[in-house]
């Protein structure tokens, strides 16, 4: 399946359809397929002999999307960056990825501004500059440029542990992979025809990636729920009732921040039929209360990182299911995933022995942007015996994520490394350490989670600062806070800072992090 062809497909087949409706706008499959082939062909003239890769900014606007398509079309990989990112981060990404345009839906914040070495070079193309190229009738796209399934269709920026975000490549083939599996999910694709799918994740993060594309495939319209509106109950409720999703696409946490309601039910959403969730962990408390308060929905869990685009496995939660495991499993793999268990020494482990979970197959990232060492080190050979005994070495990715098999079910016990999911998000710890450290006055830094139902529920950092007088905590607390804020994601921001005069120690010199958390109590 090709995306593009889908959604020209649908534009010629439907033109009035809507295909993505956001906050009282729209944007219709013809306008969609016309706006990202005009814009495709002024990004074709404006790069001829190069395929640099494009910055697209903003907030689930829908000339993200006309953005998105049209560096599809045009043969360029896109890098979706959310507004929720601060000035340094983004500066940071646009420096990684040396972007020639910066496609803006919103007003970039002052990327200059403080810098003595570091200019923005990229120009950047306003919503109106967008808007105007879309309207420009002279402008059409020349097909050969679309990307070919091995080019690089969109990076995604997350967490890396030096403090910089690293930038997962998806090549367009894995997108389009990913997609035609997503269609199978809990119901048939034909099920999924022209339905109403939600969109809850920002577009920087690579669940959005889920309700964006399986929507846009099956000639659905995409749902948007903008961030302000998802922290106000009635607001939020009266635009869900309004929308009236069919196909439900979100992290657990969003669905417990909505089932907290008892209104969250199948008389407020009587249409609902599918729940589809990634990201992080699923509890059987919430799956139950869901099949309990939507009982003509299935519920699935999927599970995968964004290094695999977006999920590899797949289990719907059955009431059976739930009564013979607690925790949930994760899923089976998809046709062309195989996953595989193994020991610290890289050696494949027997189904029920917990180790390290290796993800191989048709929708592997091809690495890193610009980071050799890490791809390296992430992505690494394997072997794969087939059921004949033939062996042979493909390449695998190293999640760093523990689970185990049970007959081919994989079941996700939690990460070997110092990466964590708060409310969805991923999360290294030490980004946020290496962050705090660039502070003044901090000496050391260590942040541990707190847990709540096995799932991070809080962040804690623990500093030592030069001079520390007790009655100045508070103050010195909100301040390493502010400061915090202006280099990282405010999802990245510890609740609690904890000033100490050390941090403990192991026996072998590293940071005790089991003692801190025990110091939380
Ligand atoms: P991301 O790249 O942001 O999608 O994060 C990927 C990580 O999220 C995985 O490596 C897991 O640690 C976690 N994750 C994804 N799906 C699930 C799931 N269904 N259950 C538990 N953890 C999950």
């Amino acid at each position: 399946m090709d995306i593009v062809q889908q959604i020209k497909k649908h534009a010629a087949g439907f033109p009035d359809r809507t295909a993505f409706q956001y906050a009282g706008q729209r944007l219709t499959y013809s306008e969609l397929d016309l706006y990202s082939d005009r814009l495709a062909a002024y990004l074709t003239l404006k790069t001829p002999d190069t395929r640099p890769e494009i910055v697209v900014y903003g907030h689930k606007h829908p000339y993200m999307l006309v953005s998105f398509i049209a560096c599809i079309k045009a043969g360029l990989a896109y890098c979706p960056v959310d507004i929720s990112m601060p000035t340094e981060r983004v500066r940071d990404i646009l420096s990684a990825t040396a972007a020639p345009f910066v496609l803006s839906t919103e007003t970039l914040p002052d990327l200059n501004a403080g810098q003595d070495t570091w200019k923005m070079t990229g120009e950047v193309l306003t919503l109106d500059t967008l808007q105007q190229i879309a309207e420009d009738d002279r402008l059409t796209a020349d097909p050969s440029r679309m990307l070919s399934p091995e080019d690089i269709c969109y990076i995604i920026f997350t967490s890396g542990s030096t403090g910089k975000p690293k930038g997962v490549q998806i090549p367009y083939g894995c997108l389009c992979r990913f997609a035609a599996w997503g269609l199978t999910l809990g119901t048939t694709p034909a099920e999924k025809e022209g339905k109403r799918f939600l969109n809850q994740a920002p577009f920087s993060f690579d669940l959005s990636v889920m309700d964006l594309y399986l929507s846009l495939t099956s000639g659905g319209t995409l749902c948007v729920l903008e961030k302000s509106i998802q922290a106000q109950y009635k607001a939020l409720f009266e635009r869900l009732k309004e929308y009236q999703p069919q196909v439900w696409v979100s992290t657990p946490s969003f669905a417990e921040v909505c089932l907290a309601d008892p209104g969250f039910s199948g008389e407020l959403l009587p249409e609902m039929e599918l729940f589809l969730f990634c990201g992080e962990r699923l509890t059987n408390r919430t799956a139950e209360k869901l099949l309990q308060r939507f009982p003509k929905a299935r519920v699935m869990n999927t599970y995968g990182p964004t290094e695999s685009t977006v999920a590899v496995t797949e289990v719907e939660v059955t009431p059976e299911l739930l009564e013979a495991e607690d925790p949930l499993p994760v899923g089976t793999a998809r046709p062309g995933t195989t996953l595989l268990i193994v020991s610290e020494e890289g050696t494949p482990l027997p189904d029920g022995t917990p180790g390290e979970i290796v993800i191989t197959g048709d929708t592997l990232s091809s690495g890193y942007f610009h980071a050799e060492e890490l791809t390296r080190k992430a992505f690494r050979p394997c072997t794969l015996t087939d059921a004949s005994g033939n062996a042979k070495t493909v390449t695998g990715y190293h999640t760093g994520d523990e689970g185990y098999l049970k007959e081919g079910m994989l079941f996700y016990n939690g990460r070997i490394d110092l990466q964590i999911k708060l409310h969805g998000y991923r999360i290294e710890l030490s980004d946020i350490e290496n962050n705090l450290l660039k502070l003044g006055g901090v000496e050391q830094a260590c942040v541990v989670p707190s847990l709540r139902e096995g799932r991070v529920n809080q962040l804690h950092a623990f500093v030592v600062v030069k001079e520390r007088t007790e009655e100045n905590d508070r103050k010195e607390a909100a301040r390493l806070k502010t400061e915090l804020g202006a280099l990282l994601p405010e999802y990245m921001i510890p609740r609690k800072i904890h000033f100490v005069s050390q941090i403990p120690m192991t026996p072998n010199g590293k940071a005790d992090r089991r003692a801190l958390k025990e110091m939380l109590g």
